[in-house]
This record gives C-alpha cells, structure tokens and sequence, in this order.
C-alpha cells in the first residue's frame, strides 16, 4: 500500500534519509523507532509530502506522490497525520473540527460529515464533548479528537508522530487503545513511538533507524528479545 523506493533527503549537508527502502501492506502496523534526530519524524513526513524528497520515489496504493494541486490535497486526504502537538483549530468546535476537511476536501454534504463526525468522535470516547472548544478537553481528550479528525477522512494509511508523548500518563492509555482498536480493524498504520508496549502488542513490525537509515527490521518480539545490530542493543538497553 505504501512504496518507498530507493529514498534519499538531506538538510544542507545533513544526509537525514539514506537510501530508505519500505514496503507496507495493507493492514499492517509498523512501529518506527530510533535515537532522536535519526530521521522518524522527517520518515513520517516525506509519505504524506509534507517534506520533499531528493531522490527516490514514493507511491500510494500504486499511485506515485503528486507534487502539487488537487492531487496532492487529495493524496494528503488519503494518508491520515496524527502529530504530538494536537494541531487541532482552536477556534473551531471539536464537531467542526472533524467536519471540516470533510466538506472541503471530500465534498461531503454537510449533513452527512456531522453525522460522521459524530459517529467517529462517539468510537474515540468523545462524543459528549462535541460541541465544546479543544482547549476546554485533556490532552488525552483532543488527541482523540485529532484521530477522530484524520479518520473522517476515510484515510488508506495512517501515519503517528509520537502521538502520546506529549500528554500526561494517565491519559496515554486511552490514545493507545484507540490505535490498538484501528490496528485491530486492520487499519495500515505507521507509528513512531516509545511505547515500547504498544509496539509489542500491535506492531506486525519493528523498524530501526539511527542516522538515517533504517537500521534493523524484525518482528516485535524477535527485536525486543534479540536485537541483531549494536545499535539497537544500545537503544533498547537505554530505553528498557
Ligand atoms: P525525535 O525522536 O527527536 O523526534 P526524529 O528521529 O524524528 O527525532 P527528525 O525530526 O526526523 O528526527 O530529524 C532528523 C534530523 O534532521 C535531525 O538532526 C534534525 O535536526 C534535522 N532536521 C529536521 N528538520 C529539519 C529542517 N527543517 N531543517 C534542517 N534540519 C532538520
Ligand atoms: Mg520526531
């Protein structure tokens, strides 16, 4: 479902993506992690052309990325982002949060994007916060409303930049079971996180990256029992 081939992205003399070469089915959960400053972020990126790329190609359900226009919208449409920062307006509701990008972008009717809003923010636990603003909800509370908002769109993949890191303990546990949830309906998702239990218990597989490259790959339970390169003993030793 999501091809990269041969990816190469550098910042100035920076070389931050180094010949990334990824094959994602569809329904299949993969965990991105790695040192800070190795590329995960820049990684999560480039899928959805938020950053560019210099050499490579990237394609969706077959289709390569856009550069610009309807088909870029469209294509960004297709890949949901769910960021450690909520990113939600905050001078909308949190209903007209999950509405918008649906009429806009989809050319839902109105009617039909609230009552799909609703439904979605009912499954992420909540729906009776609908007409409120996000500042008035947890962490927890708006990150799910982030997910909610990214799922109206009726994305193919979607792709999770530390969703939990930001937010209090308590409340990364009611992010984590909604992924758990999509990943059990066999959501396509790649997820970059330190949650090293969510990773054990929903990822089909480990990435790691360190430097730019993706370093090791392997099921979770054969990454975190047997880690095969130096570089992620030493992470997960830290980590763990
Ligand atoms: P973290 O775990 O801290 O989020 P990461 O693995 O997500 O790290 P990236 O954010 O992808 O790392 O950054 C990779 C490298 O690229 C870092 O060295 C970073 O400083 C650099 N970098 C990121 N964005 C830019 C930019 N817009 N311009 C220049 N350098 C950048
Ligand atoms: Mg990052």
């Amino acid at each position: 479902l999501v091809s990269l081939k041969g990816v190469d992205k550098h910042y100035g003399a920076l070389h931050v993506l180094q010949d990334i070469n990824l094959e994602i089915a569809r329904g299949e959960v993969v965990v991105l992690i790695g040192p800070s400053g190795s590329g995960k972020s820049t990684l999560c990126r480039t899928i959805n052309r938020l950053e560019t790329i210099d050499s490579g190609s990237i394609a969706i359900d077959g289709r390569p990325l856009p550069a610009e226009g309807k088909e870029l919208a469209r294509l960004r449409a297709d890949v949901g982002m769910v960021f450690q920062s909520f990113n939600l307006f905050a001078h909308k509701t949190v209903l007209e949060n999950v509405v918008l990008a649906q009429v806009k972008v989809r050319k839902v009717p109105r009617a039909q994007a609230e009552a799909t809003a609703r439904e979605l923010l009912e499954r992420v636990g909540v729906g009776a916060q609908a007409d409120k603003y996000p500042a008035q909800l947890s962490g927890g509370q708006q990150q799910r409303v982030a997910i909610a908002r990214a799922l109206a769109m009726k994305p193919k993949v979607m792709l999770f930049d530390e969703p939990t890191s930001a937010l209090d303990p308590e409340m990364v546990n009611e992010v984590l079971e909604v992924m758990r949830s999509l990943a059990a309906e066999g959501m396509t998702m790649v997820v970059v996180t330190h949650e090293m239990g969510f990773a054990r218990s929903a990822a089909n597989r480990v990435l790691f990256m360190a430097d730019g490259r993706i370093v090791e790959e392997n099921t979770p339970d054969a990454f975190f029992t047997a880690p095969r390169s130096d570089r992620a003993k030493d992470f997960l030793s830290k980590i763990l």
